[in-house]
């Protein structure tokens, strides 16, 4: 196993499958090879399951196993993003080199934990129980991504083919949580983090318009004035906080393992909720964007000249929208916050929370293996902040989570979508075997 998941993992990051919105500046061949190269290193599950082409370069893998009556999805994506070429990598970001690390030996490169890492282990996974003559429980379905990094349509398409087929998947597990290390202040274990939600990911632009002109004779109030208003009204009227039920869970499956004196208070966070939402709110950015929906003023432009008075001047906001809140809502709140009719909210794009997964008989047997294979971690649910291409199979599925069964220390979450990314061999091998074990214990 040790030589094969990591020989293929090696193998998928050198080659650079990165998604980009604009068809035309993707590397298809590159997306090609990669799906040559899987078949060259898993080729039982190549030969024995049905793969379907999904998107442009997706597959959608069908696993038969002995009963149909309680399918599972395991998710992942084969695209990742670009690499700054001018950031500090210490080795090849598309290089795939095994190197020291921290963690132990490490296989280096874009994509080693989001998510060719779990590429891999979920291949490697099937590939050795096939090797074994295993029959599933239930059947398995692999549904891997090839435009998550760019919210494209393979995901979607996937979700289509099985609702053709009429499958109602058990359980969908996808990217997202992990094993994650020094993720709380004060605590030593590593946190088990099963994403049950995840928030929706708005744009919407405030526009203000005007009849511009020469800068030598300004009129007050231009559109300038009124965007900087705009944005410093939205900034004043932050989103109603409050700990959602995941958020509490989380809190009070920590209790046993923070320092002496929160423990009362997180082990009674269902009651304590409003103690606990102010507790967050002011423990930083991170803690507190669980406890409601954010906004950012991200993008801005003005007049295109020093000396030209912009006709037009525009702001865009992205928001993560919390579960309980909706995108219509989220509209009606800045418009209120703004309190000025001249400027138009336009929605860029629009899209709601996912629905929280319920902590039944799935979510259990991920807490099982996890227990297993990370005894040393706390398992809990949480909400995710990013989105992942598991939100759209809440269509079809009650049972939605994101977890990647994946050591990672601070520094290693830190290098996703930045540089330095990567994953300890042991990690990885860890990562099969939660896998391999999942698969085993499906439910007859
Ligand atoms: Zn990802």
């Amino acid at each position: 196993m040790t030589e094969r998941v990591a020989g293929a993992l090696q193998a998928l990051v050198r080659i650079p499958t990165v998604s980009d919105r604009d068809p035309s500046r993707v590397d298809t061949d590159a997306f090609d090879r990669l799906l040559v190269e899987l078949a060259t290193w898993f080729p039982l599950l190549h030969e024995r399951c049905e793969v379907t082409r999904v998107g442009t370069h997706g597959l959608l893998v069908h696993w038969a196993g002995a009963s149909a009556d309680r399918p599972v999805v395991l998710m992942a994506h084969l695209d990742v993003v670009p690499v700054d070429t001018d950031a500090p990598w210490q080795h090849e970001p598309f290089g795939g080199e095994i190197h020291d690390s921290p963690v132990g030996p490490a296989i280096w490169g874009r994509g080693t934990l989001d998510d060719k890492g779990c590429v891999a282990a979920i291949c490697e996974a099937v590939e050795s129980l096939l090797e074994a003559g295993h029959v599933p429980a239930q059947d398995v379905w692999l549904s891997f991504g090839c435009d998550e990094e760019v919210s494209g349509t393979a995901a979607i398409e996937a979700v289509a083919v099985l609702r053709d087929r009429g499958v109602t998947p058990w359980l969908v597990l996808d990217e997202g949580g992990a094993i994650a290390g020094g993720a709380f202040p004060g605590v030593k274990a590593p946190l088990g983090v099963i994403g049950v939600t995840e928030k929706g990911t708005t744009s919407l632009e405030l526009v203000a318009e005007g009849r511009g002109g020469h800068a030598s004779t300004p009129a007050r109030n231009g559109p300038t004035a009124r965007i900087a208003r705009a944005i410093l009204r939205v900034e004043k009227s932050p989103f109603p906080a409050s700990a959602p039920a995941p958020t509490l869970e989380l809190m009070r499956r920590l209790a046993p393992h923070v320092p002496l004196p929160l423990r009362p208070l997180l082990g009674r966070a269902e009651q304590l909720a409003p103690v606990v939402t102010r507790a967050l709110l002011a423990a930083g950015p991170e803690a507190a964007a669980m406890t409601r929906t954010t906004v950012a003023t991200t993008t801005l432009s003005g007049s295109p000249a020093l000396n030209v008075i912009a006709s037009t001047a525009k702001a865009g906001l992205n928001i993560r929208v919390m579960v309980g809140d909706t995108v219509a809502g989220v509209v009606e709140h800045i418009r209120k916050a703004v309190a000025d009719d001249s400027i138009r909210i336009d929605v860029i794009e629009s899209g709601e929370p996912s629905p929280i997964s319920p902590m039944d008989a799935p979510f259990e047997l991920l807490e099982e293996c996890i227990g297993e294979v990370f005894p040393e971690a706390v398992a809990t649910p949480y909400v995710m902040m990013a989105a992942t291409d598991s939100r759209h199979f809440t269509a079809i599925s009650e049972h939605v989570y994101r977890f990647a069964p994946f050591r990672m220390t601070k520094a290693q979450r830190q290098a996703i979508h930045s540089y330095d990314e990567h994953i300890g061999v042991a990690d990885l091998l860890d990562g099969a075997r939660w896998y391999t074990l999942l698969i085993e214990r499906l439910p007859r």
